[in-house]
């Protein structure tokens, strides 16, 4: 399977059609199906669009994705679609429009081949929460991909499309990545618009690229940001080209590694690995800085009460009249709302919508939300004042290698503990990159990962490139 640049490149150079590529991944991810990957796939439509594309191809008429073909994790409305965000409750759920970063992908051309599967309302580390069955790691099937974008880091990392887009409310873009040996970047809270993704925790939620290359998360990345009337999050700032200016080498930095995330929980040979990338930016002239982000021990806490809490009011929505399967034989409203939610949801999604009701409720309110609201704000500025120090901060991406599946999905907390490193980005709303690092002696990828200045996603990219350079 070819990097999106190396694909465009033969396909808008008529080294093939584009009908052709569109049918042989179709062919390609149908022969996968043992990973579970893909809970749709657009044969008709996309093999359609590819002969259009093709004639505009020869007119010159194409927008600057045709030739790139890309699969869309399953809360990501595509109009006309399923949409079943890995639940029972929207098991036949249609969606009437099409995210505006669906919108943006197919005016340049891009190809949506198919929807990916994921745990259930992105709950999960794993993809074991999925309705429709776990994902298979393509590297160790024996393994999880990680999640709650599993389907997505799957779907590339097995070859079958160049290119996926995930969403990432506590790293589940770049978590499954490290566990496939792909990259994955969750970008500025505000930068790519939320409209058409299936809210699970608003103020944390952002949708972005997983690819195999950084050149292919840049250019992506470029193409689905910018500001969006139909998302009042969404920031106003321009979008810099950043597969171009991505080339303009990141140079004269000062790399923060903060201490509190190299501490005994984390394997020995995922330190080693970053501690061995750390040290070739060293040897490169990059300074290196040991931090200390004490308040950032407490983020897990804060997330999984501040996170649940959104879910639990976002949530409410599928009660089996306004969207969800409705329950036969209810027989009165309350009756409705009650079974339909009982059947429709899974185990994970209704503890996240217990605690999140139990932060919220009268007389818990202030203990829990109004003090997790605090505690957020104060990680943002410890992270925010660091960066006054420091022009990135780079970390691993997880505790520890991919697991086996079933290995955790009794421990709940112990599941909600591989996003220790990267939920800070979320709360903050920093951008963050996910790069492969190397693999384990058992084989398993690690991952690296980079984080930014608010809205500095382009340096985030550059340095991106920079380490991938190191894996060669
Ligand atoms: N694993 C985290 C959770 O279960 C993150 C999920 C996400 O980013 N969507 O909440």
């Amino acid at each position: 399977m070819l990097d999106i640049l190396a694909s465009l490149n033969q396909i808008q150079s008529r080294k093939r059609s584009l009908e052709s590529l569109v049918a042989d991944t179709i062919n390609g991810i149908r022969s996968g199906d043992e990973f579970n990957i893909f809970l749709d796939i657009y044969e008709d439509n996309s093999l359609a669009k590819a002969v259009e594309i093709d004639i505009k191809i020869e007119q010159g008429t194409a927008g600057k994705l045709a030739g790139c073909i890309i699969a869309v994790k399953d809360n990501i409305c595509v109009s006309g679609q399923k949409l079943t965000c890995g639940s029972k409750a929207l098991e036949k759920y249609i969606t009437p429009y099409s995210a505006t970063v669906i919108k943006k992908l197919e005016d340049e051309d891009a190809i949506v081949i198919g929807k990916t599967n994921m745990d259930e309302f992105a709950m999960g580390s794993s993809n074991e929460h999925s309705y429709f069955g776990p994902v298979r790691n393509p590297d160790a099937p024996d393994r999880v991909p990680g999640g709650s974008s599993g389907g997505s880091a799957a779907a590339v990392a097995g070859n079958f499309v160049p290119v996926s887009l995930g969403s990432d409310t506590g790293g589940s873009i770049r978590q499954p990545a490290a566990f496939c040996g792909i990259c994955g970047m969750k970008p500025s809270y505000g930068r790519v618009s939320r409209y058409g993704l299936t809210a699970f925790a608003s103020s944390f939620d952002q949708i972005g690229p997983m690819a195999r290359t950084v050149d292919d998360i840049s250019l992506i990345l470029e193409v689905i940001s910018g500001y969006d009337p139909a998302d009042s999050t969404s920031i106003r700032a321009d979008v810099p080209e950043y597969s171009a200016e991505i080339m303009n080498e990141q140079k004269d930095m000062t790399i923060g590694i903060p201490k509190e995330f190299f501490n005994e929980e984390l394997d020995s040979e995922i330190r080693n690995a970053i501690e061995s990338k750390i040290e070739q930016l060293a040897s490169d002239g990059t300074r290196i800085e040991e931090i200390s982000l004490p308040h950032i021990t407490c983020s897990a806490a804060v997330y999984y009460i501040l996170g649940n809490a959104e879910a639990s009011s976002n949530l409410a929505r599928y009660d089996g009249i306004r969207y969800g399967c409705c329950a036969e034989n209810a027989e009165e409203l309350e009756a409705v709302y009650s079974k339909s939610r009982a059947e429709g949801f899974g185990e994970e999604v209704k503890r996240r919508i217990i605690l999140g009701t139990y932060v919220l409720s009268a007389g818990y309110y202030e203990e829990y939300y109004g003090k997790a609201q605090m505690v957020r704000k104060m990680i943002a500025e410890e992270l925010n004042d660091t960066f006054n120090k420091v022009d990135f901060i780079i970390s691993p991406v997880t505790p520890t290698p991919p697991f086996r599946l079933g290995e955790k999905t009794d421990e709940p907390l112990n599941m909600y503990l591989n996003d220790i490193f990267t939920i800070p980005a979320n709360l903050a709303g920093l951008p963050a990159l996910s790069v492969p690092c190397g693999t384990t002696s058992g084989r398993l990828p690690v991952g690296l990962q980079i984080m930014g200045r608010y809205c500095d996603d382009l340096s985030v990219l550059k340095l991106g490139k920079l380490i991938e350079r190191y894996n060669k």
